[in-house]
Order: C-alpha cells, then structure tokens, then sequence
C-alpha cells in the first residue's frame, strides 16, 4: 500500500510531464502547499519521525551561540549583525543561542533575527518559541538585509531536493520516478541524464556500473547565494548536517517515519525525505561566492573544541540527579563517534579577511576575491 493524498497528485503530475526527477518528487513530498510532509506533520521529537541535536540538548544551540559571539567580537563588534537560520525546525537552536549571546556584553543588542523557512506550519511554531523575540521570516535568503551576517543551519542541506545520476553501460543516466504499469505504485525508471546534469559528475573519480552520484542542485545554489551575502556584507556561515566529506558515489536518498528507514517511495508526504550533504560541493560553490572555506570537522570534535565537557559539568552542578544524567546522555550522544558524533560534520565560511574561526583548523582555500580570481 503506497496511496497518501500526494499521490494522486504525483500520478497527474507523472502523466502530464512524464516521469520526475528526484529532486521533482522530493519537492512534491516535502513542501506541497496542502499535502506535503513538513507543512503537514510535526516531524519532531519522540512522537515524530526524527531527532534533531537542538532538540537533543541545549547545548548545541547555546554553543553556536558562543560561537556567533567570538566571530562578532573577531568581526570587530559591529553595532548592528543580522543572526539568520536556514531551516530552523521548531526554533529551538536559535532561542539557545540567543540566550548564550547574552553573556557576551554588546552581542545580544547588536543582533537581527531573520529566519529562512518554507513551511508556514513550522513559521508559527518557531513565532511562538520565540514569542518576545524580533523575527523577521524570509523565503530565500535572498531577501537577507544588507548588513554583516551570522548565518547558520542545522540539518538544512540536507532536506533540499537531490538528482541521482545512475552509472550504465560507460555512461551516466538519471534515476527518476515513475507510475509502475499495472498498479497504483510510484517505481524507478533510468532516463537520459541532461548533460548540464552530467557535467556536475566528479572527474577525479571512476564509477563502476551501476555507481549512484546525487547532485543537490538547489544546494549549490543556496550555498552560493549564502557566501556572496557573506563576501559582501561581512561575517560567517556555519553549517552541521550528516554526510561525507569528500565527493563520493553512493545512493544515500532515505525516508524516516517515527524513527525508522521507510521506502522513499511509500506514502509520499508522510515521511522525512533527506539525502546526505556533499561538503565538498557545497563549499566549491561558497568559494565560488567569495567566502574563504573551514572544514569539515566532525561534529564531535566541533562541539568538543567549544568546550561542551565543562557547559555539561555547569549544568550538570545545578540539576537533579535525573536531569544531570538526561544532560549528560544528550551530550554524550551529539558527540559519540557512534552516535551523532562522527556521521555529523560541521563547516564554516566567512568573509575574505577572516583566517580563522573558532572550532576549525586553517582554512582549505583563501577566499577566490584574495586570489583575484573572484570578479562579482
Ligand atoms: N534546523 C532544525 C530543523 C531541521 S529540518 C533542527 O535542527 O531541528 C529542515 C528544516 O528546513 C525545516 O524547518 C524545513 O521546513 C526547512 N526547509 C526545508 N526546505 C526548505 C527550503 N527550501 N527553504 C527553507 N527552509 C526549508
């Protein structure tokens, strides 16, 4: 049984424009106005399909707080910093973060919040955990305000829609979504792959057949977007989310539905659909937006280096012997090599002129504007 209300609308959408791209039907999925899983469900917490490290511990947003605050005052303490978050879920990060800042003298007046968020469902949830809080919600962050920027995403790239090139007979195809003949179920179909679609495939490496690359297209394009902000207006991005460091091959397209992998085709709008980030293209596409690069790190070593063993004996000192083993586990499992720790990884991009950040080793590239190579 694969019938969920998106797909009737799927199956009209397959016969009028033949079979879809991934990146078609993950949009469909994700972000359809009436039926589509975020603006739908609550994909959150225990009773949701999913767990995210906000809402594991208030640490991790109470962390990048701090470290929004260290790159503000190495920024030279700018009067006015806009704090952004692409995708920011129920809230949560940004209201620990907010707190932290207010230890910082200066930082918590300086900032602007500004929220990236497609889902007007998760818009008036994160409205009320922010309740006594300036927002101000954008589509695209393209409409971010022309000032020095501190922008952040957790678990963001991760849900923007892929294409998945397939490797057959010495050439690429593109893997799409098709109606199985005969019955009522979405299947797979190998199409030819667009060539701009095939020049976006690794050079450098060999696939064998039937070798799987994901292209996150809109990815790139945010990524971009995000450091030419960054390159012109000042300031940094940082960035946590699950995948691999390095370009690789692999079918990582996967739906959860409460907390278990489901078929990524089965009741399209009911699951979480998500493919793993390839940093190394997201952070070729911020170079080419005029950011100097950092990482990737993994999230263990991140949070490790911003000192979450001593924020944990902190808290740990003012709770409960029930809440101090709850902060310590929730701790334990943003950080554990099998947890959170290793799979998770974080990367950072800032304005031309910034030669370190808190948390991360040299950069990988001077940004392409000190080289002379950037001309925007
Ligand atoms: N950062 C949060 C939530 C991660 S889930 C956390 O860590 O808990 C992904 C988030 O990105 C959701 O808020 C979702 O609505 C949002 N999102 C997905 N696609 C988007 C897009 N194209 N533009 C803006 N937000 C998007």
């Amino acid at each position: 049984m694969t019938a969920s209300p998106l797909s009737a609308h799927l199956k009209a959408l397959i016969e009028t424009d033949g079979p879809l791209t991934v990146a078609r039907y993950m949009r469909e999925a994700l972000l359809h106005p009436e039926h589509g899983y975020y603006t739908t469900r609550e994909p959150f917490g225990v009773a949701g399909d999913f767990i995210t490290a906000p809402e594991i511990s208030q640490t991790f947003g109470e962390l990048i707080g701090l470290w929004c605050a260290a790159v503000w005052q190495q920024t030279g303490s700018p009067t006015k910093i806009a704090l952004v978050e692409c995708g920011p879920g129920r809230g949560t990060l940004m209201a620990d973060a907010l707190r932290a800042a207010r230890i910082v003298p200066g930082f918590r007046d300086a900032i602007e919040v500004h929220l990236v968020e497609a889902s007007p469902r998760l818009r008036a949830l994160q409205r009320e955990t922010l309740s006594g809080t300036d927002v101000t919600w954008h589509d695209t962050v393209e409409t971010l305000p022309n000032a020095p920027s501190l922008i952040l995403g957790n678990e963001f790239f991760d849900a923007l829609p892929i294409r998945q090139l397939i490797h057959r007979d010495g050439m690429w195809r593109e893997r799409c979504i098709v109606q199985d003949a005969g019955n009522d179920a979405l299947g797979w179909s190998e199409m030819p792959a667009p060539a701009d679609l095939v020049r976006l495939a690794p050079s450098a490496l060999i696939p064998a057949e039937g070798d799987i690359f994901e292209i996150c297209e809109d990815g790139r394009t945010v990524a971009e977007q995000i450091a030419r902000h960054i390159a012109h207006c000042g300031g940094a991005g940082l960035f946590l989310d699950y995948g691999h460091g390095k370009s690789a091959f692999g079918d990582t397209f996967q739906a959860l539905r409460g907390h278990q992998y489901v078929d990524v085709l089965e009741k399209p709008g009911t699951a979480d659909l998500t493919a793993h980030v390839d940093f190394d293209a997201l952070l070729e596409s911020a170079a080419s937006g005029g950011c100097t690069c950092f990482g990737t790190v993994t999230q263990g070593q991140f949070l490790t280096a911003l000192g979450i063993e001593p924020r944990v004996q902190a808290l740990v000192g003012k709770a409960s012997p029930a809440q101090a083993a709850t902060i310590r586990s929730g701790a334990r499992r943003l950080i554990e090599p099998t947890e959170m720790g290793t799979l998770f990884k974080a990367v950072a991009i800032a304005a031309p002129g910034v030669d370190a950040l808190p948390g991360f080793g040299p950069p990988r590239n001077r940004s392409m504007r000190e080289t002379g190579a950037f001309s925007g």
